[in-house]
């Protein structure tokens, strides 16, 4: 089955609560073409609210921008998957570069986070990505492939195939600094055979790989093109209405 073009913005701590609803209003009447389906992941005090208006046959998904790694218990000001699935959250968002680097989230971490989604039937976008430093010593495709190995590859089969990639150099993000489509097309095709080597051909040719890093309305279109690109997860340029919908309209 072909992978539908996915479209997701990452609001981070942003919005005030009659902006972030403000912003949802004005993306429900975004027209989204056939093949592209949009997921919003707010903050956590948004989430339920925003569950509760999108009604169930919109092509708007909402998600959480992080989870705990435990199931419950003595973990104060924390928010579990189960809760997050209990009010109707469908995505996850696991493993992202704010959250390595300012809660230094690791490998271990991220892979209970990802095995406490699945279990609670959340599907995990698992980020991953290198720092400036890599890309300039030409390791870049080495760090990825570590970050894959020691955590998302350590899923099974069954696992693995309710997740999605999103690829975000950490240098292109928030920096207004893209990837090149060449860039981003020869990481993407560098994990989508990871994946094939992992877990076959049918998981490889099903899983959608996102890119992140300063996807904005006029580099969307080419990002969106590229063979082994499925969408974009999308920071700063998700906040604006008008912006986020013309890379909606780019799947
Ligand atoms: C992100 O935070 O995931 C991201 C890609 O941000 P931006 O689009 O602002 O670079």
């Amino acid at each position: 089955m072909a992978i539908p073009t996915i479209a997701a913005g990452n609001w981070k701590m942003n919005l005030t609560h009659s902006e972030a609803l403000n912003l949802l209003d004005s993306l429900k009447e975004c027209p989204c073409p056939d093949n592209t389906e949009m997921i919003l992941a707010p903050p956590f005090v948004y989430l339920y609210e925003m569950v509760k208006a999108v009604p169930s046959n919109s092509k708007i998904s909402i998600a959480a921008q992080n989870c705990h790694s435990e199931t419950r218990g003595a973990f104060t000001g924390e928010i579990s998957a189960e809760m997050l699935a209990s009010i109707g959250v469908r995505y996850v968002l696991v493993g992202h570069s704010e959250r390595r680097m300012y809660f230094n989230e690791g490998d271990e971490i991220l892979l209970k986070k990802l095995h406490q989604a699945l279990a609670h039937q959340l599907k995990p976008i698992f980020c991953c990505g290198e720092p400036l430093s890599q890309r300039q010593a030409g390791t870049h495709t080495a760090f990825v492939s570590e970050q894959l190995k020691q955590c998302i590859f350590k899923l099974d089969r069954a696992q693995f195939s309710q997740c999605m990639i999103a690829y975000e150099p950490i240098w292109a993000i928030g920096t207004g600094e893209t990837a090149t489509p060449e860039q981003a097309q020869d990481m993407h095709a560098h994990i989508r055979s990871l994946i094939h080597d992992h877990f076959g051909a049918e998981i490889a040719q099903s899983t959608a790989l996102l890119y992140g890093g300063s996807v904005k309305p006029n580099n969307a279109p080419t990002l969106f093109s590229l063979p082994d690109v499925n969408g974009g997860l999308v920071g700063g340029a998700s906040l604006k209405a008008a912006d986020f919908c013309k890379i909606i309209q780019a799947g």
